[in-house]
């Protein structure tokens, strides 16, 4: 059989020889036991120090790292995507370039694919983690479960081992916002779960921030169906019963006592809740006319400036009569 590994890497030229060096030590070794091939994929997602110059001097020695190149920082779901499209494997592995998804649970995930499991997962505890951030994803996790179909939990991640036709599944799913958590659980097949110990950078910062994680939050609310609108349906209801009620109140006290002039709170605070709510309303079908948007643009994913993959060569350039592939099809 044959493994490739997919390690999407933004900015990681301090640490990406790291990650390299032990993969490689624990591919050789366990390739030789059970016997299989491998290639390692490297994504290069619009760097601007020199992951692509440490990546290629890899492949100068050896033939089985392969790499691509994005013409600018699409993100990580892209660099998931260019890997699961150029991969030729019979299964997939996804890690991160910074050693926060160990090389050496690779034999144990080999073991339960050719034991014939689709999807095996890497889950991480969360120890090392500060309270107020584990609290937050507990209670993020809470929420999201209950918006969305698929069921999310938490420590897991992209580090996973993807078999063939697991991968076929996710590329014939071409949506533009690919929330890839939702993605691999919605494809189903049988999984496995394995459990690791949360691990630290090995150098380098983590890309996130607090603001890329509270829209993260929100893209996993929002991508995945239509629950919120819904949500927003049953407010409006809630809304208007309770308007009746009042209503109805408010006019048997006037057939009683007569019109009361005061009324100032009560007229005030329904503007002001109203208006909230369909304001909410507003920006909540305005996200997903966003996001519908997005879609019918219908534009690539990732857009590629150069790759040692033959296929991706064929796929997005055209030699020249000088030899010189610099001509993106795009
Ligand atoms: N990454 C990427 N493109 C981006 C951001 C991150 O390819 O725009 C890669 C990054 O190089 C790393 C992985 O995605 O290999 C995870 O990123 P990071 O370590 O910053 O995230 P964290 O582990 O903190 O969730
Ligand atoms: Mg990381």
């Amino acid at each position: 059989m044959k493994l490739t590994v997919v390690i999407p890497s933004y900015n990681e030229g301090n640490d990406i020889k790291f990650a390299y060096e032990k993969l490689v030590d624990v591919l050789k070794r366990c390739s030789i036991k059970q016997i299989y091939d491998y290639e390692i994929i490297f994504i290069d997602d619009g760097s601007n120090d020199n992951t692509l110059s440490v990546i290629k001097q890899f492949q100068v020695f050896d033939k089985n790292v392969k790499y691509i190149s994005f013409t600018r920082n699409f993100g990580k779901e892209a660099g998931i995507l260019a890997g699961l499209t150029y991969s030729s494997g019979d299964a997939v592995i996804l890690m991160d370039a910074d050693l926060q998804h160990p090389p050496q649970l690779i034999p144990k995930m080999v073991d339960y694919y050719l034991r014939g499991y689709d999807q095996v997962i890497a889950k991480r505890n969360r120890i090392g983690d500060s309270k107020s951030k584990t609290f937050l994803s507990k209670l993020y996790y809470k929420i999201v479960n209950h918006f969305i179909d698929v069921k999310l939990e938490d420590g897991i991640g992209d580090f996973r081992l993807l078999s063939q036709r697991s991968v076929k599944a996710l590329l014939s799913m071409g949506e533009y916002n690919r929330f890839s958590k939702g993605m691999f659980c919605w494809i189903g097949f049988n999984q496995k779960v394995i459990k690791y110990e949360n691990q630290r950078r090995v150098g380098g910062t983590s890309k996130w921030n607090f603001r890329k994680l509270v829209q993260y939050g929100i893209d996993g609310i929002l991508s995945f169906n239509n629950k919120p609108l819904r949500s927003t349906i049953y407010i409006g209801f809630l809304m208007m019963i309770l308007g009746i009620i009042y209503l109805i109140y408010s006019l048997t006290r006037i057939l009683i006592i007569g019109i009361d002039v005061p009324g100032y709170f009560t007229i005030i605070s329904a503007i002001l809740i109203m208006a909230g709510v369909q304001i909410l309303a507003i920006g909540i079908i305005g996200e997903y006319i966003g996001r519908i948007y997005y879609e019918v643009k219908m534009r690539p994913h990732f857009l590629i400036q150069e790759s040692n993959i033959e296929k991706v060569r064929e796929e997005y350039f055209m030699e020249d009569k000088y030899g010189k592939q610099d001509n993106a099809i795009f």
